[in-house]
């Protein structure tokens, strides 16, 4: 069900956005616009390719200081001149109202908010009035966290200023957890909530931010097709090892060519099996993660083996089973899932989390012995 405000929402974007006026709609472009000849270089060797639009970073947002923050006002230049030769648009990034208004003054075709802007309802309210009447387009990053009200937020907020030509790009969640192969999660559930509140919205993935890797970025622009996104928004450089900035995820005009000519489109017909593969998909990812936690859960248990064992405390202790059954049957209720399958579930973790413990002190875990009384 969706509220009269969703509605509208949706039957604005569907009639007349750009991003989704090709499907799928490609983006590609250097993280950094870092010298004329580099984008022009970029620009012949992809002429032939199907690409409705160039990215290209003018100001860079950097975790740290003293790191190269783009070229600024000496980058849209260089774009101004080109776009004197070649008909491609070109879009760059915006966070606030200064870059906005220095994007119009050169003409830029289109802008993105970043992840780092996103999570920031002033900044991208900031950035809203001054677009508000321009009708640029506008594409929207997740937000860096996975939360999805912040990327629905900015994505109304821009709405909100007039904007016709909205889309959203799924650029991964950063995480705490840097033992991942991936430079931020990709999450999919929540970019897959976000076409289930927004049916009309395009969505793209940038499989460059998600992976940080280009030996990874085939297989997450696939992943997204197949999920059924709207388009991808890559990271290519003439010359990726001298990239100022994001040199390990940027791939080459001829492996851009490549990745192009081998993705498998998938036609956008929704019938029974392309529904079916969606959520799977999804599923897929969802196990992913569960037994990634799983993993990480066990090895913590090591840890307390090892502190049971110092302080000479018993393995199993049944007050501490007692706790994990209640506490996890009340998490479960508030979620719909049953008291019977939550205890099933943990009955089989603890039992794991106890023989690795036997385990990794080198004793024997007796499997016959009664350990529980529930
Ligand atoms: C970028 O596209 O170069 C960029 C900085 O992206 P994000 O906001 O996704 O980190
Ligand atoms: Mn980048």
């Amino acid at each position: 069900m969706y509220c009269a405000k969703e509605m509208k929402f949706r039957m604005y974007i569907c009639c007349m956005n750009t991003f989704a006026t090709a499907k799928p709609y490609y983006i590609a472009g250097p993280c950094s616009a870092e010298s004329l000849l580099q984008l022009t270089d970029f620009i012949d060797q992809t002429k032939n390719m199907p690409l409705k639009m160039i990215r290209a970073g003018v100001w860079k947002p950097r975790s740290k200081p003293g790191n190269f923050e783009g070229h600024g006002e000496q980058a849209l230049k260089w774009i101004l001149e080109l776009k004197k030769r070649v008909s491609i648009p070109f879009c760059i990034e915006v966070a606030n109202k200064d870059q906005v208004e220095l994007a119009l003054k050169y003409n830029i075709d289109a802008v993105w908010l970043g992840a780092r802007t996103t999570v920031n309802p002033f900044v991208v309210q900031e950035i809203c009035d001054a677009l508000r009447g321009t009708k640029i387009p506008v594409l929207v990053k997740n937000p860096i966290n996975p939360d999805i009200e912040l990327w629905c937020g900015a994505i109304e907020r821009i709405q909100q200023c007039g904007t016709e030509s909205i889309a959203a790009v799924h650029r991964g969640f950063s995480s705490y957890d840097k033992s991942s192969k991936y430079r931020n999660n990709p999450i999919w559930a929540i970019p897959i909530e976000l076409k289930r509140r927004y049916p009309s919205l395009p969505i793209l993935c940038d499989p460059s931010h998600i992976t940080g890797n280009k030996s990874l970025i085939a297989s997450v622009a696939q992943r997204a097709l197949d999920l059924d996104f709207d388009g991808l928004m890559i990271e290519s450089h003439p010359n990726p090892e001298l990239a100022m900035s994001d040199a390990a995820q940027q791939i080459t005009p001829s492996e851009l060519e490549i990745l192009l000519k081998e993705l498998k489109i998938r036609s956008c017909n929704t019938d029974a099996i392309t529904e079916l593969e969606n959520v799977r998909q999804v599923l897929d990812s969802l196990d992913a993660e569960i037994v990634a936690l799983l993993g990480k859960r066990m090895s913590l248990v090591k840890e307390l083996a090892t502190i049971k064992s110092k302080n000479n405390m018993p393995i199993f202790q049944q007050e501490r089973w007692r706790e994990i059954i209640i506490s996890r049957t009340e998490w479960g209720q508030h979620i719909s899932l049953t008291d019977e399958f939550i205890l099933k579930l943990f009955e089989i973790i603890h039992d794991e989390s106890i023989k690795t413990q036997f385990r990794s002190l080198g004793q024997y875990f007796v499997h016959e012995c009664k350990l529980r009384d529930s």
